[in-house]
């Protein structure tokens, strides 16, 4: 401002002042809507919006897939920091962590006898290389994991082969049977039997011709070769077993070629941004998803998906000028898919939680969404005495056909799950997961799959739950602290 447009301006409100009837009248404070009647707003207006979709658009085009402790995964991170801050997000950082990469290689999969024929294959997370020119060896197979596991059979030098398919269920309870057994656990019980290589049925509920990644138990770079097929080569092998039984095939034989390898100690990171309360700023909700993804795809519905909601949730409580009462932080989590000893602060989850162990018995509630872009389902919350609050949230959630569910128990995923551990209580936004499974870390994760109607019903949800917490005064039931491990 010039000094003359200064003297000007002080002229002017000299004359007010001096004036005996020309009082200024105080600024009207707007009155602040009931929490309630507040989220039904943002709500509404999520719904209309299009910043859910345009994030996850851009994340992926930029950086395609994201594995952990990658380049690219860095440069997602740097630009996601930079992404909160243009949003107008709060004390935004960047927290670095160890993390041990994985890389896959150039790999293959064929059949060498009794029909040679090339399948499509790729190596589970966390496996062994093989020999340069690739593991030939006699396969044995097995409808299901437990029927391996109850065989008596010599696998000695060579490569156990699971045919069981995976069940399809909303929930996702089909892949929680098989990812914690058959994909976690195979490779190591293979390999205590002596077994040169272990081969399974994708965890997958298409029939399309697509390898599904996903982590096996780690194994320090000295387990054997492993790898997942796709459906329909399991279903093909599964003929061949039938055709042995009638005398029409010889026994199987599997080329492995894998160049996967543990990289040396690098880094992976959590971003970190906020609405800071305006009350309680020490009291937080915790929502977000994880920023890492399979390489085979471009990480969209698992888990740009997730950021994008979360992100486009928050953003909205900014863009319509408010500010809650308790602080609304948003974590976009680093390395949740590759699976180390929590000595090595081997996710995300893990590294944010222990850095905040002294505030974390101030924490409200955490939440995250890590189960594609499809619509919500239902709400799974933490015990509270609080009952109309109960109320007032199943009435926001009623008109975007989502119910509370009375009688689950929320316990946070993968990355929400070390801080429930250590006494935070959780939430869950279940969406409906028939149909991820089909995709899930499959070379197709990529941004055609996600319905961006359904993506913002997610976000409705996520805005009015967030609202809702963070603007009232509810308390949840804390978990007990389960012991340090
Ligand atoms: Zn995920």
């Amino acid at each position: 401002m010039t000094l003359s447009r200064t003297l000007t301006a002080l002229g002017f409100v000299s004359l007010i002042l001096m004036g005996t009837t020309a009082i200024a009248k105080p600024a009207v404070k707007p009155v602040p809507l009931a929490p309630e009647a507040q989220a039904a707003i943002l709500r509404d207006d999520a719904l209309k919006a299009n910043v859910a979709y345009e994030f996850v658009s851009e994340l992926t085009t930029r950086f395609g897939a994201r594995p952990a402790a990658s380049e690219s995964e860095r440069n997602a991170a740097a630009w996601a920091a930079d992404t909160l801050k243009g949003m107008g997000f709060e004390k935004v950082s960047i927290e670095t962590f160890p993390l041990y990469g994985w890389k896959r290689g150039p790999e293959s999969i064929e059949i060498t006898a009794p029909f040679p024929q090339k399948l499509v294959g790729t190596a589970l997370g966390g496996s062994t290389g093989s020999a340069a020119g690739g593991l030939e060896a006699e396969a044995v197979i097995y409808d299901t994991y437990q029927e391996f596991l109850d065989s008596t059979e010599d696998v000695k030098g060579k490569i156990v082969v699971i045919l069981q398919p995976m069940a399809q269920t909303s929930d996702g309870s089909g892949y929680g049977r098989m990812s914690g057994t058959v994909r976690w656990m195979g490779p190591v019980e293979a390999q205590k039997r002596g077994a040169a290589g272990f081969v399974l049925r994708s965890l997958s509920t298409d029939t399309h011709r697509f390898a599904h990644a996903g982590a096996s138990a780690w194994q320090d770079g000295k387990g054997i070769p492993s790898m997942a097929i796709s459906v329909p080569d399991a279903l093909a092998i599964s003929r061949i077993k039938k055709m042995q039984t009638q005398g029409k095939a010889g026994p199987l034989r599997l080329k492995m070629l894998t160049t996967a390898e543990f990289l040396p100690l690098g880094t992976s990171q959590n971003v970190v941004g906020e609405i800071t309360g305006s009350e309680s700023p020490d009291e937080a909700i915790i929502i977000g998803g994880h920023m890492d993804s399979w390489d085979l795809g471009t990480g969209a519905i698992d888990d740009g998906a997730g950021l994008a909601i979360t992100v486009a949730a928050a953003k909205s409580i900014i863009d319509h000028g408010l500010r809650p009462k308790r602080t609304i932080r948003v974590v976009l989590w680093g390395s949740e898919e590759v699976s180390q000893p929590p000595s090595i602060l081997g996710t995300g989850g893990e590294a944010f939680a222990n850095r905040r162990k002294a505030e974390l018995d101030r924490y409200v509630d955490a939440g995250e969404s890590d189960f594609g872009a499809d619509k919500i389902l239902s709400i799974t919350l933490s015990p509270t005495e609080d009952k109309a609050f109960v109320t007032k949230l199943g009435n926001l959630l009623y008109p975007l056909g989502i119910f509370i569910d009375g009688n689950g128990t929320p316990s946070g995923g993968s990355d929400s799950g070390p801080l429930h551990e250590k006494g935070v209580p959780a939430f869950d936004l279940n969406q409906d997961g028939y149909s991820y499974f089909n995709i899930h870390h499959t070379a197709d994760d990529v941004l055609e799959r996600i319905d961006p109607a359904q993506l913002n019903q997610n976000v409705a949800a996520w805005v009015a739950t967030i609202w809702m917490m963070a603007d009232t005064k509810v308390t949840f039931k804390r978990p007990e602290v389960k012991a340090e491990k």
